[in-house]
Protein backbone atom coordinates (compact mmCIF):
# COMPACT_ATOMS: atom_id res chain seq x y z
CA UNK A 1 0.00 0.00 0.00
CA UNK A 2 1.63 3.31 -1.20
CA UNK A 3 1.40 6.47 1.30
CA UNK A 4 2.74 10.24 1.51
CA UNK A 5 5.65 10.76 3.81
CA UNK A 6 6.69 14.57 4.03
CA UNK A 7 10.90 15.27 4.64
CA UNK A 8 12.23 18.06 6.30
CA UNK A 9 15.54 19.45 4.44
CA UNK A 10 16.97 22.54 4.95
CA UNK A 11 13.46 23.79 6.75
CA UNK A 12 11.67 23.13 3.16
CA UNK A 13 9.36 20.47 2.64
CA UNK A 14 9.50 17.78 0.15
CA UNK A 15 6.63 14.95 -0.12
CA UNK A 16 7.43 11.39 -1.45
CA UNK A 17 5.09 8.64 -1.95
CA UNK A 18 6.57 5.39 -0.48
CA UNK A 19 5.54 1.55 -0.41
CA UNK A 20 6.41 -1.31 2.52
CA UNK A 21 7.27 -4.15 1.05
CA UNK A 22 8.18 -7.54 2.61
CA UNK A 23 11.44 -8.77 1.20
CA UNK A 24 13.19 -11.70 2.69
CA UNK A 25 10.82 -11.70 6.05
CA UNK A 26 11.52 -8.14 6.29
CA UNK A 27 9.36 -5.06 5.94
CA UNK A 28 11.40 -2.62 3.39
CA UNK A 29 10.72 0.68 2.32
CA UNK A 30 10.76 2.17 -1.03
CA UNK A 31 10.07 5.53 -2.84
CA UNK A 32 8.04 5.36 -5.70
CA UNK A 33 8.00 9.12 -6.61
CA UNK A 34 8.84 12.35 -5.86
CA UNK A 35 5.55 14.35 -5.18
CA UNK A 36 6.65 18.15 -5.02
CA UNK A 37 6.56 20.65 -2.33
CA UNK A 38 3.27 21.37 -1.19
CA UNK A 39 0.87 18.72 0.60
CA UNK A 40 -2.20 19.75 -2.02
CA UNK A 41 0.25 18.68 -5.01
CA UNK A 42 1.36 15.82 -3.55
CA UNK A 43 -2.37 14.72 -2.50
CA UNK A 44 -3.57 15.48 -6.82
CA UNK A 45 0.00 13.65 -7.63
CA UNK A 46 -0.26 10.73 -5.40
CA UNK A 47 -4.25 10.00 -6.71
CA UNK A 48 -2.99 10.13 -10.26
CA UNK A 49 -0.60 7.52 -9.66
CA UNK A 50 -2.44 5.35 -7.44
CA UNK A 51 -5.29 5.64 -10.59
CA UNK A 52 -2.55 4.42 -12.77
CA UNK A 53 -4.57 7.71 -14.56
CA UNK A 54 -1.30 9.06 -16.59
CA UNK A 55 -0.14 8.32 -19.80
CA UNK A 56 3.02 7.09 -20.64
CA UNK A 57 3.75 10.45 -22.11
CA UNK A 58 2.81 12.72 -18.99
CA UNK A 59 4.38 9.99 -16.63
CA UNK A 60 8.05 10.47 -18.83
CA UNK A 61 7.63 14.12 -18.61
CA UNK A 62 7.19 14.41 -14.59
CA UNK A 63 9.54 11.72 -14.28
CA UNK A 64 11.70 13.76 -16.12
CA UNK A 65 10.63 17.22 -13.60
CA UNK A 66 11.18 14.82 -10.61
CA UNK A 67 14.89 14.18 -11.79
CA UNK A 68 15.45 18.11 -12.45
CA UNK A 69 14.11 18.94 -8.49
CA UNK A 70 15.52 16.55 -7.11
CA UNK A 71 18.90 17.13 -8.74
CA UNK A 72 18.29 20.70 -7.54
CA UNK A 73 17.95 19.51 -3.97
CA UNK A 74 20.82 17.71 -4.16
CA UNK A 75 23.02 20.19 -5.47
CA UNK A 76 21.50 22.83 -3.19
CA UNK A 77 21.94 21.11 0.04
CA UNK A 78 25.34 20.42 -0.64
CA UNK A 79 26.12 24.02 -0.97
CA UNK A 80 23.72 25.10 2.12
CA UNK A 81 25.98 21.81 4.11
CA UNK A 82 29.18 23.32 2.82
CA UNK A 83 28.17 26.92 3.62
CA UNK A 84 26.78 26.01 7.35
CA UNK A 85 30.13 23.78 8.29
CA UNK A 86 31.67 26.73 6.90
CA UNK A 87 30.66 29.40 8.76
CA UNK A 88 30.11 27.31 12.16
CA UNK A 89 33.81 26.12 12.24
CA UNK A 90 35.52 28.88 10.77
CA UNK A 91 36.39 28.22 7.11
CA UNK A 92 34.88 31.38 5.81
CA UNK A 93 31.58 33.32 6.34
CA UNK A 94 30.12 36.80 4.68
CA UNK A 95 32.71 39.89 5.32
CA UNK A 96 30.39 42.63 7.28
CA UNK A 97 27.55 40.33 8.45
CA UNK A 98 26.22 42.30 11.51
CA UNK A 99 26.04 45.07 8.67
CA UNK A 100 23.97 42.74 6.24
CA UNK A 101 26.71 41.69 4.58
CA UNK A 102 28.04 42.65 0.68
CA UNK A 103 27.71 40.64 -2.64
CA UNK A 104 31.12 39.49 -4.08
CA UNK A 105 33.16 39.47 -0.42
CA UNK A 106 33.88 37.36 1.84
CA UNK A 107 36.16 36.74 5.06
CA UNK A 108 38.22 33.31 5.36
CA UNK A 109 38.18 32.39 9.20
CA UNK A 110 41.09 30.46 10.67
CA UNK A 111 40.59 27.11 9.30
CA UNK A 112 39.88 29.04 5.61
CA UNK A 113 42.84 30.38 5.42
CA UNK A 114 45.34 27.56 6.81
CA UNK A 115 43.35 26.02 3.92
CA UNK A 116 44.09 28.82 1.48
CA UNK A 117 47.57 29.14 2.72
CA UNK A 118 48.45 25.17 2.31
CA UNK A 119 47.00 25.60 -1.32
CA UNK A 120 49.34 28.55 -2.12
CA UNK A 121 52.73 26.46 -0.71
CA UNK A 122 51.68 23.51 -2.93
CA UNK A 123 51.70 25.97 -5.27
CA UNK A 124 54.81 27.47 -5.05
CA UNK A 125 56.44 23.98 -4.32
CA UNK A 126 54.91 22.59 -7.53
CA UNK A 127 54.45 25.50 -9.70
CA UNK A 128 56.90 27.99 -8.89
CA UNK A 129 59.27 25.05 -8.31
CA UNK A 130 59.30 24.14 -11.87
CA UNK A 131 62.44 26.11 -13.17
CA UNK A 132 65.47 27.45 -11.19
CA UNK A 133 64.49 30.28 -13.10
CA UNK A 134 61.13 31.10 -11.81
CA UNK A 135 61.14 33.30 -8.76
CA UNK A 136 58.29 34.62 -6.90
CA UNK A 137 57.70 38.50 -6.49
CA UNK A 138 55.45 41.01 -4.50
CA UNK A 139 54.24 44.41 -6.16
CA UNK A 140 51.25 46.61 -5.81
CA UNK A 141 47.43 46.04 -5.92
CA UNK A 142 47.28 50.17 -6.90
CA UNK A 143 48.89 50.79 -9.67
CA UNK A 144 48.76 54.46 -12.19
CA UNK A 145 46.23 54.64 -15.25
CA UNK A 146 49.11 54.64 -17.59
CA UNK A 147 49.37 50.44 -17.07
CA UNK A 148 45.94 49.84 -17.75
CA UNK A 149 45.96 51.94 -21.10
CA UNK A 150 49.04 50.19 -22.24
CA UNK A 151 47.03 46.26 -21.05
CA UNK A 152 44.21 47.19 -22.87
CA UNK A 153 41.87 46.86 -19.54
CA UNK A 154 40.30 50.49 -19.59
CA UNK A 155 39.38 50.13 -23.13
CA UNK A 156 39.01 46.26 -23.28
CA UNK A 157 37.82 45.18 -19.67
CA UNK A 158 33.93 45.10 -19.92
CA UNK A 159 31.17 43.14 -19.50
CA UNK A 160 27.29 43.12 -21.29
CA UNK A 161 25.07 44.36 -18.62
CA UNK A 162 21.49 45.20 -18.94
CA UNK A 163 18.97 46.88 -16.64
CA UNK A 164 15.00 46.60 -15.91
CA UNK A 165 13.20 49.87 -16.72
CA UNK A 166 11.01 49.31 -14.16
CA UNK A 167 12.85 48.43 -10.60
CA UNK A 168 16.26 49.53 -11.80
CA UNK A 169 17.87 45.95 -11.29
CA UNK A 170 21.04 45.96 -13.02
CA UNK A 171 22.62 42.40 -14.17
CA UNK A 172 25.10 40.38 -16.71
CA UNK A 173 23.52 40.08 -19.75
CA UNK A 174 25.21 37.17 -21.14
CA UNK A 175 24.61 35.10 -18.06
CA UNK A 176 21.14 35.70 -17.96
CA UNK A 177 20.74 34.73 -21.71
CA UNK A 178 22.95 31.42 -20.47
CA UNK A 179 20.23 30.91 -17.96
CA UNK A 180 17.45 30.97 -20.20
CA UNK A 181 19.35 28.41 -22.12
CA UNK A 182 20.78 30.54 -24.88
CA UNK A 183 23.96 28.66 -25.88
CA UNK A 184 27.31 30.46 -26.45
CA UNK A 185 26.12 34.07 -25.36
CA UNK A 186 29.33 34.70 -24.01
CA UNK A 187 30.22 35.08 -27.95
CA UNK A 188 27.38 37.10 -29.17
CA UNK A 189 27.60 41.03 -29.42
CA UNK A 190 26.37 43.41 -27.53
CA UNK A 191 23.33 44.28 -30.10
CA UNK A 192 23.07 40.28 -30.94
CA UNK A 193 22.27 40.34 -27.14
CA UNK A 194 19.86 43.23 -27.19
CA UNK A 195 18.11 41.30 -29.98
CA UNK A 196 17.87 37.84 -28.62
CA UNK A 197 16.05 39.62 -25.35
CA UNK A 198 13.37 41.32 -27.17
CA UNK A 199 12.79 38.32 -29.85
CA UNK A 200 12.52 35.76 -26.71
CA UNK A 201 10.21 38.60 -25.12
CA UNK A 202 12.86 37.77 -21.87
CA UNK A 203 11.68 40.10 -18.55
CA UNK A 204 13.33 41.46 -15.72
CA UNK A 205 14.11 38.10 -13.55
CA UNK A 206 13.25 40.23 -10.59
CA UNK A 207 9.95 42.11 -11.29
CA UNK A 208 9.54 41.14 -14.84
CA UNK A 209 10.07 44.50 -15.98
CA UNK A 210 11.35 45.40 -19.29
CA UNK A 211 14.51 45.59 -20.23
CA UNK A 212 17.18 47.88 -21.75
CA UNK A 213 19.67 47.49 -24.31
CA UNK A 214 22.35 45.65 -23.31
CA UNK A 215 25.74 47.96 -23.07
CA UNK A 216 29.31 47.43 -21.55
CA UNK A 217 30.38 47.69 -18.19
CA UNK A 218 33.58 48.78 -17.37
CA UNK A 219 34.65 46.23 -14.17
CA UNK A 220 38.30 48.19 -13.13
CA UNK A 221 37.48 49.97 -9.51
CA UNK A 222 39.19 53.35 -9.87
CA UNK A 223 40.74 55.48 -7.43
CA UNK A 224 42.18 58.73 -6.88
CA UNK A 225 45.63 58.72 -5.24
CA UNK A 226 47.37 61.79 -3.29
CA UNK A 227 46.77 65.20 -2.78
CA UNK A 228 46.22 65.56 -6.65
CA UNK A 229 43.94 63.11 -6.85
CA UNK A 230 46.25 61.11 -9.64
CA UNK A 231 44.20 58.58 -11.58
CA UNK A 232 44.54 54.70 -10.68
CA UNK A 233 42.59 51.75 -10.55
CA UNK A 234 42.96 48.53 -8.19
CA UNK A 235 44.63 45.95 -10.47
CA UNK A 236 41.85 43.45 -12.10
CA UNK A 237 44.94 41.08 -12.26
CA UNK A 238 48.46 40.42 -10.33
CA UNK A 239 50.09 39.82 -13.97
CA UNK A 240 50.63 43.76 -14.89
CA UNK A 241 52.87 44.05 -11.58
CA UNK A 242 55.06 41.36 -13.14
CA UNK A 243 55.53 42.57 -16.73
CA UNK A 244 56.25 46.13 -14.89
CA UNK A 245 59.29 44.27 -12.92
CA UNK A 246 60.64 42.38 -16.01
CA UNK A 247 63.37 44.14 -16.96
CA UNK A 248 64.60 45.09 -13.68
CA UNK A 249 63.85 41.58 -12.25
CA UNK A 250 66.03 40.27 -15.53
CA UNK A 251 69.18 41.96 -14.78
CA UNK A 252 68.42 40.98 -11.09
CA UNK A 253 68.94 37.42 -11.68
CA UNK A 254 71.15 35.99 -14.38
CA UNK A 255 69.98 38.00 -17.37
CA UNK A 256 68.44 34.45 -18.86
CA UNK A 257 64.98 33.02 -20.15
CA UNK A 258 63.01 31.58 -19.64
CA UNK A 259 62.55 33.73 -17.10
CA UNK A 260 59.50 33.10 -14.45
CA UNK A 261 57.61 35.96 -12.15
CA UNK A 262 54.62 34.69 -9.96
CA UNK A 263 52.79 36.72 -8.06
CA UNK A 264 50.17 35.63 -5.23
CA UNK A 265 48.14 38.46 -4.75
CA UNK A 266 44.64 40.58 -4.75
CA UNK A 267 42.84 41.31 -7.55
CA UNK A 268 39.75 43.40 -8.03
CA UNK A 269 36.82 43.07 -10.53
CA UNK A 270 33.45 45.51 -9.93
CA UNK A 271 31.48 42.44 -11.25
CA UNK A 272 27.97 43.18 -12.23
CA UNK A 273 26.37 40.02 -10.50
CA UNK A 274 28.46 38.29 -8.12
CA UNK A 275 27.20 34.93 -7.44
CA UNK A 276 28.12 30.81 -7.31
CA UNK A 277 30.27 31.22 -3.85
CA UNK A 278 33.67 32.09 -4.42
CA UNK A 279 33.69 32.36 -8.18
CA UNK A 280 32.45 35.78 -9.27
CA UNK A 281 33.87 37.42 -6.17
CA UNK A 282 35.01 41.57 -6.31
CA UNK A 283 37.76 41.32 -4.39
CA UNK A 284 39.70 37.97 -4.83
CA UNK A 285 43.33 36.34 -4.99
CA UNK A 286 45.19 35.57 -7.97
CA UNK A 287 48.29 32.96 -8.33
CA UNK A 288 50.09 33.83 -11.14
CA UNK A 289 53.30 32.82 -13.11
CA UNK A 290 54.12 34.56 -15.92
CA UNK A 291 56.98 33.34 -18.02
CA UNK A 292 59.03 35.02 -19.67
CA UNK A 293 61.14 32.97 -23.14
CA UNK A 294 62.43 33.39 -26.24
CA UNK A 295 59.34 33.20 -29.00
CA UNK A 296 62.33 31.28 -31.59
CA UNK A 297 62.34 28.41 -28.83
CA UNK A 298 58.49 27.86 -28.80
CA UNK A 299 58.71 24.30 -29.77
CA UNK A 300 61.57 22.79 -27.25
CA UNK A 301 61.47 22.69 -23.95
CA UNK A 302 64.65 21.14 -21.91
CA UNK A 303 62.71 18.49 -20.04
CA UNK A 304 59.91 17.79 -22.75
CA UNK A 305 61.08 13.93 -22.63
CA UNK A 306 59.22 14.24 -18.87
CA UNK A 307 56.09 14.69 -20.71
CA UNK A 308 55.56 13.79 -24.23
CA UNK A 309 53.64 10.48 -23.33
CA UNK A 310 51.62 12.38 -20.87
CA UNK A 311 48.01 12.52 -22.08
CA UNK A 312 45.99 14.98 -21.28
CA UNK A 313 42.61 15.88 -20.85
CA UNK A 314 41.73 17.97 -23.59
CA UNK A 315 38.15 19.18 -24.73
CA UNK A 316 38.60 21.21 -28.50
CA UNK A 317 36.18 24.43 -28.83
CA UNK A 318 35.23 21.89 -32.33
CA UNK A 319 34.22 19.29 -30.23
CA UNK A 320 31.79 17.99 -27.12
CA UNK A 321 33.98 15.63 -26.28
CA UNK A 322 37.17 14.83 -23.91
CA UNK A 323 39.35 13.47 -25.21
CA UNK A 324 43.06 11.74 -23.50
CA UNK A 325 45.49 12.91 -25.88
CA UNK A 326 49.03 12.57 -25.20
CA UNK A 327 51.98 15.60 -25.58
CA UNK A 328 53.40 14.67 -28.66
CA UNK A 329 50.27 13.95 -30.71
CA UNK A 330 49.49 17.45 -29.63
CA UNK A 331 52.24 18.46 -30.66
CA UNK A 332 52.73 16.90 -34.19
CA UNK A 333 49.32 16.56 -35.05
CA UNK A 334 47.22 20.02 -33.30
CA UNK A 335 50.50 22.11 -33.73
CA UNK A 336 50.76 22.92 -30.30
CA UNK A 337 54.05 23.88 -29.08
CA UNK A 338 56.01 21.92 -26.67
CA UNK A 339 57.06 24.62 -24.58
CA UNK A 340 53.52 25.31 -23.93
CA UNK A 341 52.29 21.83 -23.52
CA UNK A 342 55.33 20.79 -21.21
CA UNK A 343 53.17 23.58 -18.62
CA UNK A 344 50.30 22.45 -19.44
CA UNK A 345 51.30 18.81 -18.39
CA UNK A 346 52.55 20.10 -15.36
CA UNK A 347 49.37 22.07 -14.46
CA UNK A 348 47.52 18.91 -14.92
CA UNK A 349 50.10 17.21 -12.38
CA UNK A 350 49.26 19.85 -10.14
CA UNK A 351 45.20 19.08 -10.08
CA UNK A 352 45.27 15.41 -10.66
CA UNK A 353 48.87 13.99 -8.24
CA UNK A 354 49.07 16.65 -6.10
CA UNK A 355 45.66 18.34 -5.22
CA UNK A 356 44.35 14.47 -5.52
CA UNK A 357 40.90 15.69 -8.44
CA UNK A 358 39.51 12.67 -9.52
CA UNK A 359 40.85 12.56 -13.31
CA UNK A 360 37.11 12.66 -14.75
CA UNK A 361 36.21 15.89 -13.11
CA UNK A 362 39.35 17.68 -14.73
CA UNK A 363 39.82 19.02 -18.34
CA UNK A 364 41.48 21.42 -20.23
CA UNK A 365 38.97 23.39 -22.37
CA UNK A 366 39.86 25.16 -25.43
CA UNK A 367 38.78 28.91 -25.97
CA UNK A 368 37.24 29.76 -29.38
CA UNK A 369 38.49 32.78 -31.14
CA UNK A 370 35.51 34.90 -29.77
CA UNK A 371 35.77 33.51 -26.23
CA UNK A 372 39.02 34.02 -26.00
CA UNK A 373 41.56 37.58 -25.57
CA UNK A 374 42.48 38.44 -28.98
CA UNK A 375 46.09 38.49 -27.67
CA UNK A 376 46.21 34.96 -26.43
CA UNK A 377 47.16 33.13 -29.50
CA UNK A 378 46.26 29.73 -27.84
CA UNK A 379 44.40 29.72 -24.44
CA UNK A 380 43.00 26.35 -22.67
CA UNK A 381 41.12 26.70 -19.26
CA UNK A 382 41.47 24.30 -16.28
CA UNK A 383 37.74 23.63 -15.59
CA UNK A 384 37.00 20.89 -12.42
CA UNK A 385 33.64 19.32 -12.43
CA UNK A 386 31.49 20.86 -9.29
CA UNK A 387 28.69 19.42 -8.37
CA UNK A 388 27.58 22.57 -6.08
CA UNK A 389 27.87 24.53 -9.07
CA UNK A 390 26.19 22.29 -11.71
CA UNK A 391 28.61 21.30 -14.38
CA UNK A 392 32.54 21.76 -15.32
CA UNK A 393 33.82 25.57 -14.11
CA UNK A 394 37.07 27.59 -14.61
CA UNK A 395 39.70 27.94 -11.86
CA UNK A 396 42.48 28.64 -13.85
CA UNK A 397 43.68 29.10 -17.42
CA UNK A 398 47.07 28.44 -19.73
CA UNK A 399 47.61 31.43 -21.66
CA UNK A 400 49.85 32.20 -24.78
CA UNK A 401 50.30 36.06 -24.71
CA UNK A 402 52.59 36.61 -27.13
CA UNK A 403 54.37 39.99 -26.26
CA UNK A 404 51.20 41.91 -26.49
CA UNK A 405 51.89 43.09 -22.66
CA UNK A 406 55.85 44.27 -22.80
CA UNK A 407 55.23 45.53 -26.25
CA UNK A 408 52.31 47.40 -24.90
CA UNK A 409 54.50 49.22 -22.29
CA UNK A 410 56.73 49.56 -24.52
CA UNK A 411 54.87 51.90 -26.44
CA UNK A 412 52.80 53.63 -23.17
CA UNK A 413 55.91 54.44 -21.46
CA UNK A 414 58.38 54.97 -24.26
CA UNK A 415 61.20 52.59 -22.36
CA UNK A 416 62.35 50.12 -25.05
CA UNK A 417 61.86 46.73 -22.51
CA UNK A 418 63.81 44.32 -25.21
CA UNK A 419 66.46 42.40 -23.71
CA UNK A 420 70.09 41.68 -25.36
CA UNK A 421 69.42 37.43 -24.83
CA UNK A 422 71.67 34.71 -26.80
CA UNK A 423 74.03 36.66 -28.92
CA UNK A 424 70.00 39.13 -29.88
CA UNK A 425 67.79 41.80 -29.13
CA UNK A 426 64.54 40.52 -28.57
CA UNK A 427 61.17 41.52 -27.04
CA UNK A 428 60.17 38.01 -25.12
CA UNK A 429 57.14 36.82 -25.09
CA UNK A 430 54.97 35.53 -22.41
CA UNK A 431 53.48 32.20 -21.50
CA UNK A 432 50.92 32.62 -18.30
CA UNK A 433 49.61 29.88 -15.66
CA UNK A 434 46.75 31.81 -13.87
CA UNK A 435 44.85 30.39 -10.98
CA UNK A 436 41.98 31.66 -9.68
CA UNK A 437 43.21 30.78 -5.54
CA UNK A 438 39.75 31.24 -4.00
CA UNK A 439 37.86 29.30 -6.78
CA UNK A 440 40.36 26.56 -6.26
CA UNK A 441 39.53 26.64 -2.40
CA UNK A 442 35.73 26.16 -3.29
CA UNK A 443 36.94 23.25 -5.52
CA UNK A 444 38.60 21.57 -2.82
CA UNK A 445 35.54 21.93 -0.14
CA UNK A 446 33.44 21.15 -3.33
CA UNK A 447 34.95 17.58 -4.39
CA UNK A 448 36.19 16.69 -0.64
CA UNK A 449 33.10 16.71 0.94
CA UNK A 450 31.43 13.55 1.72
CA UNK A 451 28.78 12.60 4.51
CA UNK A 452 29.93 9.42 6.27
CA UNK A 453 27.98 7.03 8.83
CA UNK A 454 28.80 9.78 11.54
CA UNK A 455 28.12 12.85 9.46
CA UNK A 456 29.79 15.23 7.50
CA UNK A 457 33.92 15.40 6.50
CA UNK A 458 36.26 16.64 4.37
CA UNK A 459 38.61 14.11 2.59
CA UNK A 460 41.49 16.53 2.33
CA UNK A 461 44.52 15.16 1.29
CA UNK A 462 46.60 15.40 3.93
CA UNK A 463 49.00 18.43 2.85
CA UNK A 464 45.85 20.55 2.44
CA UNK A 465 43.93 19.96 5.52
CA UNK A 466 43.84 23.04 8.18
CA UNK A 467 44.45 20.51 10.76
CA UNK A 468 47.26 17.92 10.33
CA UNK A 469 46.90 15.81 13.28
CA UNK A 470 44.44 16.37 16.20
CA UNK A 471 45.92 14.50 19.73
CA UNK A 472 43.67 13.58 22.80
CA UNK A 473 43.54 11.94 25.89
CA UNK A 474 41.15 9.15 25.99
CA UNK A 475 41.51 8.76 29.73
CA UNK A 476 40.68 11.93 32.24
CA UNK A 477 44.32 12.39 34.81
CA UNK A 478 47.17 14.29 34.68
CA UNK A 479 49.46 11.96 33.34
CA UNK A 480 47.61 10.94 30.36
CA UNK A 481 47.49 14.73 29.67
CA UNK A 482 51.04 14.99 30.62
CA UNK A 483 51.73 12.84 27.75
CA UNK A 484 49.37 14.01 25.34
CA UNK A 485 50.43 17.41 26.11
CA UNK A 486 54.12 16.32 25.10
CA UNK A 487 53.20 14.73 21.96
CA UNK A 488 51.05 17.64 20.88
CA UNK A 489 54.22 20.36 21.41
CA UNK A 490 56.40 18.12 19.93
CA UNK A 491 54.40 17.82 16.47
CA UNK A 492 53.39 21.81 16.66
CA UNK A 493 56.86 22.34 15.70
CA UNK A 494 56.24 21.03 12.17
CA UNK A 495 52.52 20.82 11.60
CA UNK A 496 49.21 22.23 12.94
CA UNK A 497 47.69 20.43 15.10
CA UNK A 498 44.59 20.57 17.62
CA UNK A 499 45.15 19.49 21.39
CA UNK A 500 41.76 18.30 22.69
CA UNK A 501 40.21 16.94 25.76
CA UNK A 502 37.01 17.68 26.09
CA UNK A 503 33.81 15.63 25.20
CA UNK A 504 33.39 11.97 24.62
CA UNK A 505 35.73 10.13 22.19
CA UNK A 506 33.08 10.06 19.36
CA UNK A 507 32.03 13.63 19.51
CA UNK A 508 35.68 14.58 19.40
CA UNK A 509 36.67 12.23 16.35
CA UNK A 510 33.39 13.64 14.80
CA UNK A 511 34.14 17.28 15.35
CA UNK A 512 37.66 16.43 13.53
CA UNK A 513 36.05 14.71 10.49
CA UNK A 514 33.81 17.42 10.06
CA UNK A 515 36.92 19.79 9.66
CA UNK A 516 38.76 17.27 7.07
CA UNK A 517 41.60 16.58 10.29
CA UNK A 518 43.25 12.87 8.24
CA UNK A 519 44.59 11.71 11.48
CA UNK A 520 43.70 11.84 15.27
CA UNK A 521 46.32 10.20 17.89
CA UNK A 522 44.99 9.29 21.25
CA UNK A 523 46.41 8.66 24.30
CA UNK A 524 45.29 5.95 26.64
CA UNK A 525 46.37 3.26 29.91
CA UNK A 526 48.86 1.28 27.29
CA UNK A 527 50.39 4.98 26.99
CA UNK A 528 52.16 5.23 29.71
CA UNK A 529 53.19 1.45 30.00
CA UNK A 530 54.28 1.21 26.73
CA UNK A 531 55.37 4.92 25.63
CA UNK A 532 52.88 3.95 22.73
CA UNK A 533 50.12 6.09 20.72
CA UNK A 534 47.15 5.59 18.69
CA UNK A 535 46.50 7.02 15.43
CA UNK A 536 42.97 6.80 13.51
CA UNK A 537 42.45 7.68 10.40
CA UNK A 538 40.10 9.67 8.77
CA UNK A 539 39.27 8.05 5.79
CA UNK A 540 38.65 4.56 6.64
CA UNK A 541 38.46 4.73 10.73
CA UNK A 542 41.45 2.37 11.00
CA UNK A 543 43.87 2.29 14.03
CA UNK A 544 47.53 1.79 14.06
CA UNK A 545 49.32 1.45 17.19
CA UNK A 546 53.00 3.39 17.11
CA UNK A 547 55.78 4.46 19.41
CA UNK A 548 55.68 7.78 20.54
CA UNK A 549 59.72 8.29 19.75
CA UNK A 550 59.04 6.95 15.60
CA UNK A 551 55.73 9.53 16.20
CA UNK A 552 57.23 12.82 13.84
CA UNK A 553 58.71 11.04 11.49
CA UNK A 554 55.74 8.16 10.84
CA UNK A 555 53.38 11.89 10.88
CA UNK A 556 55.69 13.34 8.19
CA UNK A 557 55.48 10.12 5.66
CA UNK A 558 52.13 10.14 6.48
CA UNK A 559 50.99 13.49 5.50
CA UNK A 560 53.72 13.46 2.19
CA UNK A 561 51.86 10.26 1.55
CA UNK A 562 55.29 8.29 1.52
CA UNK A 563 53.99 5.77 3.19
CA UNK A 564 50.82 3.39 3.36
CA UNK A 565 48.23 4.02 6.23
CA UNK A 566 48.66 0.00 7.20
CA UNK A 567 52.17 -0.04 7.02
CA UNK A 568 53.65 2.70 9.52
CA UNK A 569 52.68 0.71 12.48
CA UNK A 570 50.71 -2.18 14.43
CA UNK A 571 47.37 -2.50 13.37
CA UNK A 572 44.96 -1.98 16.52
CA UNK A 573 41.52 -2.86 17.26
CA UNK A 574 39.49 -2.28 20.37
P1 LIG B 1 35.57 34.42 -16.18
O1 LIG B 1 35.52 34.10 -17.66
O2 LIG B 1 35.02 33.32 -15.31
O3 LIG B 1 35.06 35.78 -15.85
P2 LIG B 1 38.24 35.18 -16.72
O4 LIG B 1 38.50 34.33 -17.92
O5 LIG B 1 37.94 36.62 -16.90
O6 LIG B 1 37.12 34.47 -15.79
P3 LIG B 1 40.96 35.44 -16.04
O7 LIG B 1 41.02 36.89 -16.38
O8 LIG B 1 41.62 34.48 -16.97
O9 LIG B 1 39.47 35.01 -15.75
O10 LIG B 1 41.54 35.29 -14.55
C1 LIG B 1 42.35 34.21 -14.13
C2 LIG B 1 41.68 33.41 -13.03
O11 LIG B 1 41.22 34.28 -11.99
C3 LIG B 1 40.43 32.66 -13.50
O12 LIG B 1 40.77 31.40 -14.06
C4 LIG B 1 39.68 32.51 -12.20
O13 LIG B 1 40.12 31.35 -11.51
C5 LIG B 1 40.03 33.74 -11.40
N1 LIG B 1 38.94 34.74 -11.44
C6 LIG B 1 38.62 35.58 -12.45
N2 LIG B 1 37.59 36.36 -12.11
C7 LIG B 1 37.23 36.01 -10.85
C8 LIG B 1 36.23 36.48 -9.92
N3 LIG B 1 35.42 37.48 -10.23
N4 LIG B 1 36.15 35.88 -8.71
C9 LIG B 1 36.98 34.88 -8.37
N5 LIG B 1 37.96 34.41 -9.19
C10 LIG B 1 38.09 34.97 -10.41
Amino acid sequence: MAFIVKKNIHDKEYYYLNENKRVDGKVRTKTLAYLGKTKKGAEKKAKEIKSGKKDNKMKSEAKAKEKKEEKAIKVGSKIDEITSISSKRGFFFQTANIYGGKAGFFTYGHLGKTLKSNWEELWRKNIVGLDENFYEIQSNSILPEAVFKASGHIENFNDPMTECKKCHFRFRADQFLEDNKIENAESLSIEQMTAVIKEKNLKCPKCKGELSEVRQFNMMFPIHVGFNEEKAYLSPETAQAAYLAFKEEFSATRGKLPLGLAIIDKAYRNEISPRQMFFRLREFSQAELQIFFDKDKINEHPKWNQVQKNKLRIKFSTSKEIQEISCSELNTQHKIPKFYLYYASKVQDFYLKILNVPKDKFRFRELNEIERAFYNKIHFDVEIMLDTLGGFKEVAGVHYRTDHDLSGHSKVSGKNLEVFYDGKKILPHVLELSFGVDRNIWTLLDIFYSVGKEGSMFLFPPALSPITAAVFPIIKGRKFEKISEKVANDLKKEHCILYDKTGSIGRRYARNDEIGTPFCITIDEDSVKKKDVTIRERNTGKQIRVKIEDLEIIMKKLINSEIKFGKAGKPFNF
